[in-house]
């Protein structure tokens, strides 16, 4: 199998370490703005070779997993230089843009949109995990205006990896991404700020940093290359989540103000049903 990841960090180079251990013999082509990057992955034996959009041609498998104003600009000339037997898949978080951007290209067919729920705060190929996916959700969008043979290449490799793979319209992918992944990272992000504006001493934070705030704030880490971008073509869906968590808080704020601390255990003790839908149990109707 001939690979080529565009975009060997985090995503990219976790996705290439896997497709080796399951297809050794698989040859694996890494392209990326960062020279060092490409280094980096190739002393890391991520990837076998550098190379350009000349080796697009006689690519099997395509994956790209570049920022998403990038994959904006990027992903019709992948199409272009693509042979017709390649398969181009993403990884970007956002897809009502990205799906439109390729819709009207000529070799639609070749593309499959993918958003692999998976990943950590850190970017980079020395960020890359073995396994990254095992066990993890690949939500694909608008499965039919992908080739049927190309599909199953992907759907193939999808399986090798043990992932599981949900359907959805690209809008609906990301009006419930906005609250499940984006909305997250913005409330690490603020709660990380607001820390931080207030304890003025950083040495402070680290020595009273208990598990909780380091946990709740661990998403704060994450790069605001890749995040800016994606709550640019979220918008939307995005500014709906956070007003409805700015609400959530001012109700949580008036009930201390006004001593309801029944009401404030009752807010907590229905959000624990978080521990059943986060273990997929399903919950008993009340
Ligand atoms: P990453 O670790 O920063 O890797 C991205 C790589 O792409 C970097 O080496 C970057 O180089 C390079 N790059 C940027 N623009 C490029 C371009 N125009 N052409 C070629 N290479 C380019 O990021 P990541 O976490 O792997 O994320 C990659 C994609 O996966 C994004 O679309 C993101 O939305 C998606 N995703 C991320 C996660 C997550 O948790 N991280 C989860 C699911 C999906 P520079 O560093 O020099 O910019």
């Amino acid at each position: 199998m001939n690979l080529v990841v565009i975009g060997i960090g985090l995503i990219g180079g976790s996705f290439a370490k896997d497709a080796k251990k399951i297809h050794p013999d698989a040859h694996i082509i890494g392209i990326d703005k960062s020279e060092s990057h490409l280094d980096e992955a190739l002393e890391l034996g991520i990837i076998d070779e550098k190379g350009d959009y000349d080796v697009l041609a006689s690519a099997d498998v395509v994956f790209v997993s570049i920022p998403v104003n990038a994959l904006m600009v990027e992903l019709p000339k992948i199409l272009d230089a693509v042979g017709d037997d390649t398969v181009v898949m993403d990884a970007g978080s956002t897809k009502g843009l990205i799906c439109e951007v390729v819709n009207d290209h000529p070799k639609r067919r070749n593309f499959l949109a993918c958003h692999p729920i998976a990943g950590t705060e850190f970017s980079g190929p020395s960020a890359a995990i073995n396994g990254l996916y095992e066990g993890k959700t690949n939500i694909i969008c608008e499965v039919e205006k992908t080739a049927f043979k190309l599909q199953e290449r992907a759907l193939e490799l999808f399986q090798q990896m043990k992932m599981r793979i949900r359907y959805m319209n690209p809008q609906a992918h990301d009006k419930h991404i906005a609250y499940v992944s984006h909305l997250s990272h913005i409330s690490s992000f603020m709660l990380g700020k607001t820390v931080i504006e207030k304890e003025k001493n950083e040495r402070d934070i680290f020595d009273l940093a208990g598990s909780g705030f380091e946990s709740t704030v661990r998403l704060a880490k994450s790069s605001p290359d890749m995040w800016t971008p994606i709550f640019e073509q979220n918008k939307e869906n995005v500014v709906e989540s956070l007003q409805e968590y700015i609400q959530n808080l001012e109700t949580f704020k008036q009930l201390l103000l006004d001593n309801e601390f029944d009401d404030v255990y009752q807010e907590m003790n229905n959000t624990n049903r978080i521990k059943q839908i986060l273990k997929g149990i399903p919950l008993t109707k009340s």
